[in-house]
Parts: structure tokens; C-alpha cells; sequence
């Protein structure tokens, strides 16, 4: 890392007296007491998150929905249920998560591409506050289900805005040839298709075009796509309760520089404006931006293993802790826990920073320069989002630990899985 760049997290995760802190409380401490791989969350980066949007929707009618998947956890549910958010869910599971955490239902809408009928009976039930459609095939069987439940049940659809969010393949959606959303085209004929079927209530529009996007432009052009959509539905008199512009605002792994969410607001309402929508009701769909800089996760070195042409450093935590690296070759920033070890970084070796589970993608850093011993303690930045709620029990190794951090506060939010629940749902023949 270069000197200019701040440390993912800052200033909630920083070095003071020559440590590693999460707020007012040393990392190394909380490694000792908790063992490693350990998730730590600061409670402080997630209120600033939150109000960076809440500032960029002062006086307006927005309504923020966090994306469980970015991090499932029920405490930090909970944090955002109390400060008054709905959700974003994609399965019952999230649904039962976010409903005992505190959510009201009416802000709950459930996004997905594969909702089964269980899972739309079930959120009918709770009288959740909208389905947001992803195909035409979806819409007759929600329609269906609500028939037999006798209910009509609120939906939007979701656009595919056809606009290239410039992210990793595999996490860019808004561009025709993916299987997420109605395509453009055939927006107005599903919409027309929807206000005819008695047992829907058509709510409003909504698109996600992606996740970890660092420009403007993607989400200004999708507005622009969306709102002429909603020009032609509501010509064609089919009234749109809510605008939903789903989530995707990336967040610092490297030097990324992400626009702030209340700039980028100011820029999309000023469009909206313009065009004489800057007074509907918007929705935001956000995960990773509201989670994804509130964590690190630490681990210790357990071997180095001088290689000819590179080092490797073989860390307690792997793949199935944090599987961004082995899924989408993604970046984490990764320093010892000691300040006086990330200093002259250029004269370090090189090493890849490896797990011990049995594949070759199992990695979270490459060709990083760190000054290192056995036994010392690493943190990886920018593990709020999507790692944890990607865990898995690989290798049969439990998942970790997880703590949120309220100035010298520690609560521990998820206790390490046991060896008995790993194996509790099998049967032994
Ligand atoms: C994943 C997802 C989100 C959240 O995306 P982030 O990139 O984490 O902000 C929002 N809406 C939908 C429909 C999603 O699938």
C-alpha cells in the first residue's frame, strides 16, 4: 500500500501506539481471547456507512433496504433494523433471519431469481412489502400462489437496464446476456401483462446492475434507462408507487475510490429532478457498501515456506472463511497487526499469502510484500461483505468467530461452529 492510500476501514480500524485497533480496542487482544480466524466489525464504520446514504436523502423520499447477503449476521440485522431499514432478501432463510432480527415486514422485498412457491407462501404470509419479479414465467406462478392464498400479492419488476457496470463479470448484472431481470424491451409487455393478473398489485420498478461499482456513470445511465421505462408504464397507465435502484456502490479493497454515496445521490436526484421524478418514492437496495469496510478478519501465520521463485505464508484462515479471492480472484488488503511491520514494505519479501485447505485457488493475498514471523497476526481488510455469509464448513473446518466492536464495547455476535454441528444434520448408517 502506498502511504497516501488510507487502510480499508479507517479510521474505525487504524494504529494507535503502534497497534492495530478496531475503534478503542487492540485487535491483538481480541485474537488472543477469541482465537483465530476471527471476523471483528466495528459498529462505528456501519453507523457512518448508513448515514453517508441517509445524508445524500435529506428531504427526500427514499428507503433504504440492506442486502442480507452481504452479511447475514443477526446483530448486524439488528443494527440496521433499529435504525429504521428494511431489507433486500433472496431466500426464506434470509426472510426468517431478517424477521427475527426485528425487520417489519412491509419494508421487506425479496429479490431472486428462483423464488419457489414455498418461499412466495411464505413471504405472502408475512404480507412482506414487495416481490420484485425477475421473468414473466415467475409473475404467473406468484400470481398463482397468491390465488390460492386469496391475497394479492405487491410486486415490481426488475429491468434489466442493459448498461455495462464496468465490475467483475461474475458480479455485473445489468447487462442483456445474464440471467438476472427482464430485458428492456420486454419491460412494458410484462408490465401491461402484470396489470391485468388479479391476484398482483403492480408497486413499482427496480434494477441492480451490479456489485462493487466504483463510477457514477453506470448508475446515472440506469436511472436514465428506468426512467424512461417508467414514462412508457405509466403512459400506458399503469400508476409506479416506487423507483427501486437496487445496490452495487463498491467499496475500498485496494486504492479503489468509490464515489460516497451522498454525492452519488446528489448527481442521480439532480436527474430525477430534472426529468420530474425527484419526488417519487425511491428505494436502495445496498449491501457490500454498507457492511464491506466495517470488517477485517484476523489470522495467524502458522509456516513460511521459502519457495524459489516465491514465499508462501500459510495463515490459520482459508477459502472457506474468505472465499473472494478463489471465487472472483479478488483483492483484500492484507498488513500485520503491528504498525512497525507495514513500514518499508519495498524491501520485504514476497510472499502468497495461502490457507491450508487442499486447493490450489485456496489464497487471499498474492505477491504481497510483508515483513513476517511465525506466529504473528494478520488482518484482511474489507471483510464485511460477502465473506462470512460465504463461509463454508470446507475441509469440515469450522466457521469462525465473529465480534462487533462499539467503541471499547466487544460482543461476540457468532460463536466458532462446534465439530458436533458440523456433523449434527448427518445421519451414520
Ligand atoms: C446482491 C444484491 C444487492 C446488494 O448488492 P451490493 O453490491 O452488496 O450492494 C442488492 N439488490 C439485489 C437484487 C442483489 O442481488
Amino acid at each position: 500500500m502506498s502511504t497516501s492510500t488510507p487502510l480499508p476501514g479507517a479510521p474505525f480500524f487504524h494504529f494507535h501506539d503502534g497497534a492495530l485497533h478496531v475503534e478503542q480496542v487492540p485487535v491483538a487482544a481480541l485474537a488472543r481471547e477469541h482465537g483465530t480466524p476471527l471476523f471483528v466489525y466495528s459498529q462505528a464504520a456501519l453507523s457512518a456507512a448508513l448515514a453517508a446514504y441517509q445524508a445524500g436523502f435529506e428531504g427526500r423520499n427514499v428507503s433504504i433496504h440492506y442486502a442480507v447477503k452481504a452479511n447475514s449476521n443477526l446483530s448486524i440485522l439488528r443494527f440496521f433494523a433499529q435504525q429504521g431499514c428494511g431489507f433486500d432478501i433472496v431466500s426464506e432463510g434470509e426472510l426468517e433471519r431478517a424477521l427475527a432480527a426485528g425487520a417489519t415486514p412491509e419494508k421487506i422485498v425479496f429479490s431472486g431469481v428462483g423464488k419457489t412457491r414455498h418461499e412466495m407462501r411464505v413471504a405472502l404470509g408475512y404480507q412482506i412489502g414487495c416481490f420484485n419479479i425477475e421473468s414473466e414465467a415467475e409473475l404467473e406462478v406468484l400470481n398463482e400462489v397468491a390465488q390460492s392464498l386469496n391475497v394479492r400479492a405487491p410486486i415490481s419488476l426488475r429491468v434489466n437496464p442493459d448498461v455495462d457496470a464496468q465490475t467483475h463479470p461474475y458480479i455485473s448484472t445489468g447487462l442483456k446476456n445474464n440471467k438476472f431481470g427482464i430485458a428492456h424491451e420486454r419491460a412494458l409487455a410484462v408490465f401491461q401483462r402484470a396489470a391485468q393478473l388479479p391476484h398482483i398489485a403492480v408497486k413499482g420498478i427496480d434494477c441492480h446492475i451490479g456489485s462493487q461499482i466504483t463510477t457514477e456513470a453506470p448508475y446515472l445511465d440506469a436511472l436514465d434507462r428506468v426512467l424512461d421505462l417508467v414514462d412508457a408504464v405509466e403512459a400506458a397507465g399503469i400508476p409506479l408507487s416506487h423507483i427501486d435502484c437496487g445496490g452495487g456502490l463498491g467499496i475500498q479493497y485496494q486504492d479503489e475510490k468509490p464515489p460516497v454515496a451522498s454525492d452519488l445521490w446528489a448527481k442521480m436526484f439532480a436527474r430525477a429532478d430534472a426529468r420530474g421524478y425527484g419526488e417519487r418514492h425511491f428505494m436502495v437496495e445496498p449491501g457490500r457498501s454498507l457492511v464491506g469496510n466495517a470488517g477485517i478478519c484476523l489470522t495467524e501465520v502458522l509456516y513460511l515456506k521459502p519457495g524459489e521463485e516465491k514465499h508462501f505464508c500459510i495463515v490459520d484462515a482459508a477459502m472457506n472463511d474468505l472465499p473472494r479471492p478463489a471465487m472472483y480472484q479478488a483483492y483484500h488488503t492484507i498488513t500485520g497487526v503491528q504498525e512497525a511491520a507495514t513500514q518499508n514494505l519495498a524491501s520485504a519479501p514476497l510472499y502468497d499469502v495461502v490457507g491450508p485447505v487442499c486447493e490450489s485457488g485456496d489464497w487471499l493475498g498474492r505477491d504481497r510484500h510483508l515483513h513476517l514471523q511465525q506466529g504473528d497476526l494478520l488482518a484482511v481488510y474489507s471483510a464485511g461483505a460477502y465473506s462470512m455469509s460465504m463461509a463454508s464448513n470446507y475441509n469440515t473446518r469450522p466457521r469462525a468467530v465473529e465480534l462487533l466492536v462499539d467503541g471499547s464495547h466487544v460482543r461476540v455476535v457468532r460463536q466458532r461452529d462446534t465439530l458436533a454441528q458440523m456433523m449434527q444434520a448427518e445421519q451414520l448408517l
